[in-house]
């Protein structure tokens, strides 16, 4: 029997690092070298898993809307824009070094003396997180060039684009994803703290006297997202009003999304309200005219601006933290992703019972093929016993395995297992692809 009452969240992070790794989600990246540290590569399973929350953000946020455009700037973008968007300055973080083994820490998150030896750390001084290179044959300062910190500045920096194009009326938004890249001093709890991750971010321009109920707006949109779209428990995020100290100078106000990793409660995702800070300093700094005319009362203005940032990578984790499952089935342990139909890798996977009955596979390839033109991400499975497989899709997040057996051969009924409970139902051939 299945017993619902054992179902047990991971209780620290190896165990799903463990099964990200074993299931063909994530790998270290360069592992066969011994790794390169805040790096990861995505797997079969992990790169589709991550397309689809990807996929349900660009259509919540820019599909299904009227007011939003979407962009894919370049990575490298002319060095003047960090130097008005404030991360040539200002984008460290206070590096110590251990006088004695020399590792180095970030000073905001260690104590006096080295956690590694117990040695005497010296004084903390800024670094620059952001990844320099140089662009052309030339290796001096005038070709320094940076891989973008975020994607933000690929939006405002092609604000005056998007509006001699489309002629858009206030309020608009413009939306991006893609990696970004980060030195962070000290990369640690898996996807976490990264240092090559990426960011779905959008700017949204409004009037400034609008700003409080386009900021209201944008936080229930994030929230549907959150719940709604990828299914994350609604008792491990949290809202958190940052006190004005800690937030970035150019905000009025912010929200950060935490969510309970089995680290802690940390920032998923954010929601800030920037002012005219980006816009105006980048006009500064190009010449450009970056004012907009607005239609309806005939002025000229620079808009303000409401961004929800996400971090794909935090929601990857958020999303297999919460959908690990561990309870008992049929006297056995058992592990088990709860993921969403629309988030997991596999929507549904197919078997024939026996592998060496060539009428059953037979039949089972023929259903197969039907469905996967209709269903997205049906596979088809029969590698090792019916019970192996069952495991296999379980660990996978699989919501739904159909089985073909010696009667669907007389009856054309299949049996459709439901992942969570373990419950098989028969079902008729013709109606399996409303069932899923
Ligand atoms: P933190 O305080 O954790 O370093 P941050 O406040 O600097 O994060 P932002 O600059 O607001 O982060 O970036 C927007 C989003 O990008 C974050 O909410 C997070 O989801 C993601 N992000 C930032 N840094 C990293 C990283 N090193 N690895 C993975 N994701 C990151």
């Amino acid at each position: 029997m299945h017993e619902s009452m054992h179902k047990k969240q991971p209780q620290n992070l190896e165990q799903i690092v463990s099964l990200a790794k074993r299931r063909g989600f994530i790998y270290q990246s360069s592992e066969i070298y011994g790794g390169i540290s805040g790096m990861w590569d995505y797997g079969p399973y992990g790169m589709t898993l991550k397309e689809n929350i990807k996929r349900l953000w660009w259509s919540r946020f820019v599909e299904q809307r009227e007011d939003m455009y979407g962009l894919d700037a370049a990575v490298i973008m002319h060095p003047k824009v960090w130097e008005a968007s404030g991360h040539v300055e200002g984008f460290a973080d206070p590096l110590v070094e251990c006088q004695k083994c020399k590792r180095q820490f970030r000073a905001d998150q260690t104590d006096e003396v080295c956690s590694e030896c117990g040695g005497k750390l010296g004084n903390a001084e800024p670094f620059n997180m952001m990844f320099a290179t140089h662009v052309g044959a030339r290796a001096d300062s005038s070709s320094l060039a940076y891989l973008r910190p975020e994607t933000a500045q690929g939006i405002f920096v092609n604000f005056k684009n998007i509006i001699d194009s489309f002629h858009p009326k206030l309020p608009f938004g413009i939306a991006q994803m893609g990696k970004a890249f980060r030195n962070e001093i000290a990369p640690r709890d898996f996807l976490f703290r990264a240092r090559e991750f990426e960011q779905m971010e959008a700017e949204y321009f409004v009037r400034p006297e609008n700003w409080e109920e386009r900021f209201t707006l944008w936080r229930e949109t994030m929230e549907k997202f959150l719940h709604d779209d990828l299914g994350l428990a609604r008792d491990r995020v949290h809202a958190l009003e940052v006190p004005e100290r800690d937030r970035a100078h150019y905000s009025r106000r912010t929200i950060d999304f935490e969510f309970d990793y089995p680290f802690g409660a940390k920032e998923l995702c954010g929601l800030a309200y920037r002012t005219d800070y980006d816009l105006t300093r980048h006009a500064a700094l190009s010449g450009a005219d970056l004012t907009f005319l607005d239609q309806d009362s005939g002025k000229r203005l620079i808009p303000h601006v409401i961004e929800p940032s996400f971090g794909v990578d935090r929601l990857v984790l958020a999303v297999l933290t919460s959908a690990y499952r561990e309870d008992e089935m049929d006297g056995e342990r058992r592990v088990y992703l709860a993921l969403s139909p629309e988030v997991a890798p596999i929507r549904a996977a197919v078997f024939p019972l026996l592998k060496n009955k060539p009428e059953l596979v037979a039949r089972a390839r023929e259903i197969y093929r039907v469905l996967r033109k209709d269903i997205p991400r049906v596979a088809f499975d029969d590698n090792g016993n019916i019970g192996k497989r069952y495991r296999r899709q379980d660990e996978i997040g699989t919501p739904w395995c159909v089985t073909v057996d010696f009667d669907t051969l007389a009856d054309d009924t299949v049996t459709i297992r439901d992942r969570d409970t373990g419950t098989q139902e028969r079902t008729a051939v013709g109606e399996i692809r409303r069932r899923l």
